[in-house]
Order: structure tokens, then sequence, then C-alpha cells
């Protein structure tokens, strides 16, 4: 009956990850907790494409 949380934990860890631009290709770190836009340090462009989060996942491959 205390189960049941573990899966929390795989959200709790998205703040800061790492994007790129797809304007100029660079990789920005933005941390979303203090900045509020997501721009681009570089060229200034506004679309960022969000990298994965460093999970693990193998796909079965056969
Ligand atoms: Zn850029």
């Amino acid at each position: 009956m205390s189960q049941g949380r573990a899966e929390v934990d795989v959200m709790a860890k998205e703040k800061a990850y790492g994007y790129k631009c797809l304007s100029c290709g660079k990789d920005v770190d933005i941390d979303l907790q203090k900045a509020k836009k997501i721009i681009c340090p570089y060229c200034g462009y506004r679309i960022l494409e969000k990298k994965r989060p460093p999970v693990t996942r193998r796909v079965t491959a056969r």
C-alpha cells in the first residue's frame, strides 16, 4: 500500500536542460526557473529545440 510514488521522480528532475538553437545550431543552457523567455543568446532566435533529458532508454533491437 505504500508504493506508487516511484514514477514521480522522473518528472521532478526536469529543470535546466540544454537547448539547441534551430537557427545557429548552438547549444544553449537555459534555466527555466530564472529565465522566462527562451531565446538564443547568440543570435536572438526564439525557437529552440529542447534536448532530451539524459535518460538512457534502450530499444530492444531484434
Ligand atoms: Zn541561435
